[in-house]
Parts: structure tokens; sequence; C-alpha cells
């Protein structure tokens, strides 16, 4: 059985991944908007990716006999300034995601729930992955200043993802 304290803090960080998708998939529209379509698609494939996160959350809470208690997911901004601006926001959402996940691996560790404990392994692993990928756009974006023709470049290789 969870502990009341791990399976509140799950059920908070099901509602962060939830937002982390529709933060992802509201940039994915906005860029859709501007011709963009190979950033529209990376960001896209992302939110897919996040919403899984909540998934894998979901299940393992009702796995060990817990309620899944689903609460209101906040609306993420509509509109970013810039391509910069908006990859800037996704690697900071990235970082403030690790520090959740790097407090959940405290409080498992202090309750003793080493069935928690293994399954943040891949959480922790995977916020190394997304934090290096928000931070090497971020890098190039810089790099590309007010090129159009490096945004249409890195459209182009985002647009590979799958
Ligand atoms: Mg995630």
């Amino acid at each position: 059985m969870l502990t009341p304290k791990v399976l509140e803090s799950i059920n908070k960080q099901i509602n962060a991944e939830l937002y982390s998708s529709y933060l992802y998939l509201s940039m994915s529209a906005c860029f859709e908007n501007r011709n963009l379509g190979g950033l529209a698609k990376w960001l896209k494939v992302q939110a897919k990716e996040e919403y899984a996160h909540a998934m894998k959350f979901f299940e393992f809470v009702l796995q060990r006999g817990g309620k899944v208690a689903l609460a209101a997911i906040d609306a993420p901004p509509a509109q970013w300034n810039s391509v910069l601006a908006a990859f800037k926001d996704v690697a900071a959402h990235e970082q403030k995601v690790t520090g959740m996940i790097n407090n959940l691996v405290d409080l498992a560790a202090g309750e003793k729930d080493h069935a928690t404990s293994s399954m943040l392994k891949y959480f922790v692993d995977e916020q190394v992955e997304e934090e290096a990928n928000a931070n090497d756009i971020v890098g190039k974006l810089e790099m590309i200043k007010e090129s159009t023709g490096g945004l249409f470049a890195l459209d182009h290789q985002l647009g590979k993802r799958e």
C-alpha cells in the first residue's frame, strides 16, 4: 500500500505531467499557426510523451491499490513572443519537474517505500534526457538568433521526430 503522503505526491505528479502535456500542446498549436510545422510536430510528440508519463503514475497508483485523484489542469499560456522564449519555458518547466521528481525520490526513501523508489528511477533518468533535449534546442536557437534560414533548418530537423 502507498502511504498517504506518497499517494498525495504521486497524484500531484499526475497533474504536473498532464499540465506538461497541455503546455507543449499549446506551444505546438502556436507554432503550427506560424507555419513552423516541424517545431509543432516535435512539441506534439513531446505532449504525447508527457501524457504517457502521467499514465505511468496513474497505472502505478492503481496497481498499488491507491485512489487516483484527478485535479483541474491549469490553462497553459497560448502565445509566446519568440521560439526562443517558448523553448526557454520548456527548459525551465523541465527543471521544475526534475525538482518535483527529486522530492518524490526523497519522500519515497523517507517512507521506506521501495516499490515507489524503484519506479521513480525511470523518471530520474527520463528527466536527464528531457533537460538535455530542451537545453540543446535553446542553445541552437541562441546561435540562430534572428536568422530565418537557421530557424527553417531547425524546423526541418525537429520535424523528423517520430
Ligand atoms: Mg514528464
